[in-house]
């Protein structure tokens, strides 16, 4: 169970090992990741920034020049859209009042500034139809200066102006600087030319009619060799798409409908190609070694806030890092799963293998105990009948000593059984000893009681009590005796017990004159049945039990018990005993 419980400790403190490792890879890895998402989006911000810088700064260069490409600006100025120039207007109707001035000779007696412009048409068309050289200049100034002093409406203004060139390249021959002026470049700076006066318009005009206008302009523009692509080109973009609708832009720099622009009562944007910023920005990345040719940078988002955009890095490097990571802790994690099933199986197996083997103890010392307890009263029977014998005997000749040896054979198994049944109590017990206060002096009693022939001598134990079980305290010495005469090949055996005090315990040595015992064999003789080999002395029928028993009890009354001199003079055996209780 113990083993069981430090094991599973033991696993569960690798789980953890595990699991920390593989977090400290996967924020190797993320941190690597971050780091480079994190300059990833700042380059890309700068970027962004420095675009609308630079768009922002054409702003005003488009706004006074209306030939200029306004297409990647947005510009709108407390809600009214400045930039890009679209035609947004409803005015229509220059080109119809152009014919009908052309086809008209009537003047018109109003004197109203449109009414006073058309009459320089009129006296132009009658001017060139007499080839009257004074009279055309004097018209073609006339209009010109009234231009200057009236701003008229887009009608009336474009009308008049496209029909006095149309006259004036159809019936005579206009000089290219007058066409260059009138058309392209106007006759003062703050005077712009046609061209540029109808892409001002543009806001005003309906984009059908900026088209019909845009188309004369463009052929008297070519008529008269005057440039005239960019206006074409103006012309084609102002009647596009109207481009982006902003509706709040934040005042922040923000990223919407692929402008990047900020907000405020005045928006002002610039068009930014996002995927080829961060094309541009993947290469020099990559060029740079900061990431690999497999990665790629993505937009999370390709609207909001400038400072809000994050440029994620996908790399096929970091999915296999990712998915190696995965598949190894679920492989260090399956082991220890299996090593933890293998560890309660074999805790199992043992736990198993412990109650089958204590089992199988327990029935061999039943066998043991029942099979002994048996042979004591056949034995018992045996010896009363041998000494029968032996009486009825006495004097015959023919019956030798054998019934006094049948005796001895019967006292020695005896003494084996009773050393196997006091083995196995010892063996299997818990409270086999039951102490009580016990005189050492009645070991004198024992030792005469059991051998009358052997030469004992108790000395210094009156007076002397232990707390002991008799019983035992018998089985002890008893067993120390029966050896005395067993290992022994002298004549008269010597049994020596000479006990002392030793403070709180009593010593008492029990010394033999036998056969001796070698001093490698000492400690071992304790052990349960241990015989020597060359056991020599008489009635050898031992079971190396008796000793072990010996140290047993004494053990278990809390003493020692060991040879501590032995030679071919015989063997001291020394056992300490407590003389109080030992709880
Ligand atoms: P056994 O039942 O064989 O006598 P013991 O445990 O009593 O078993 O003794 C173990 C061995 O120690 C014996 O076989 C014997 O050789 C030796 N031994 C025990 N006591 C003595 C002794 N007093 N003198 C000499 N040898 C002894």
């Amino acid at each position: 169970m113990v083993g069981l419980v430090v094991l599973s400790l033991f696993l569960a403190g690798l789980v953890g090992v595990f699991l920390r490792e593989d977090e400290a890879r996967r924020s190797e890895t993320e941190g690597q990741r971050a780091a480079l998402e994190a300059y990833a989006s700042a380059t890309l911000r700068r970027a962004l920034e420095d675009e609308w810088r630079l768009g922002v700064a054409l702003m005003d260069s488009a706004l006074a020049e209306p030939l200029l490409d306004d297409s990647r600006l947005l510009l709108v100025s407390d809600g009214t859209p400045l930039l890009p120039r679209r035609a947004r207007g409803t005015t229509a109707g220059v080109v119809v009042a152009m014919n009908a001035l052309l086809a008209t000779t009537v003047d018109d007696p109003d004197d109203s500034p449109p009414a006073e412009r058309r009459r320089f048409v009129t006296g132009l068309a009658r001017a060139l139809a007499t080839s009257n050289k004074p009279e055309i200049e004097s018209n073609v100034r006339g209009l010109l200066n009234h231009r200057r002093q009236f701003r008229l409406g887009p009608v009336d203004d474009l009308s008049t102006v496209l029909a006095m060139i149309e006259l004036l390249q159809t019936r005579s021959k206009p000089t290219q600087v007058l066409m260059e002026r009138v058309l392209r470049d106007g006759f003062t700076p703050q005077e712009a030319g046609l061209q540029r006066h109808v892409l001002e318009l543009s806001e005003r005009l309906s984009a059908d009619e900026l088209t019909r206008v845009c188309a004369i302009v463009e052929r008297q523009s070519q008529r008269a060799l005057v440039q005239v692509n960019d206006f074409v080109a103006r012309c084609a973009a102002m009647v596009g798409p109207t481009g982006a609708q902003v509706a709040d832009a934040p005042p922040g720099l923000s990223v919407q409908q692929g402008f990047v622009l900020r907000g405020g009562p005045e928006v002002r944007g610039v068009a930014v190609a996002i995927p080829t910023l961060l094309d541009a920005q993947q290469t020099s990345m990559r060029e740079r070694g900061l990431i690999e040719e497999t990665d790629t940078l993505e937009l999370s988002s390709s609207e909001g806030l400038v400072d809000s955009l994050l440029v994620s890095v996908e790399s096929p490097r970091w999915l296999e890092a990712t998915r190696q990571r995965r598949s190894a802790l679920q492989l260090k994690l399956v082991l220890l799963a299996v090593a933890f099933l293998l560890g309660v199986g074999l805790v199992m197996l043992a736990f198993t293998v412990q109650r089958r083997e204590q089992a199988l103890l327990d029935t061999r010392n039943e066998l043991v105990a029942t099979v002994s307890h048996e042979l004591r009263t056949p034995l018992a029977s045996l010896r009363v009948m041998a000494e029968t014998l032996e009486r009825k005997t006495s004097g015959v000749a023919e019956a030798k000593d054998w019934p006094q040896r049948i005796v001895a054979e019967v006292d020695g198994l005896s003494a084996l059984v009773e050393n196997i049944l006091s083995f196995n109590r010892l063996e299997r017990g818990r409270d086999v000893l039951h102490r009580q206060p016990w005189a050492l002096d009645e070991v004198r009693a024992w030792l005469e009681a059991d051998a009358p022939e052997v030469l004992s001598t108790v000395q210094g134990t009156s007076g002397l009590t232990l707390e002991a079980d008799p019983t035992w305290m018998k089985v002890v010495f008893l067993n120390l005796l029966r050896n005395a005469r067993k290992y022994n090949e002298r004549t008269p055996v010597t049994f020596l017990v000479d006990a002392k005090r030793d403070g709180g315990s009593v010593v008492i040595d029990v010394k033999d004159n036998g056969i001796g015992i070698e001093r490698a064999q000492w400690e071992s003789v304790f052990e349960a049945f241990h015989r020597l080999r060359d056991a020599r002395g008489r009635g050898g029928g031992g079971s190396g039990l008796g000793l072990a028993i010996v140290r047993r009890v004494v053990e278990g009354h809390g003493g020692t018990v060991q040879v501590v001199d032995s030679s071919g003079e015989g063997t001291t055996f020394r056992l300490v005993l407590p003389r109080r209780h030992i709880s």
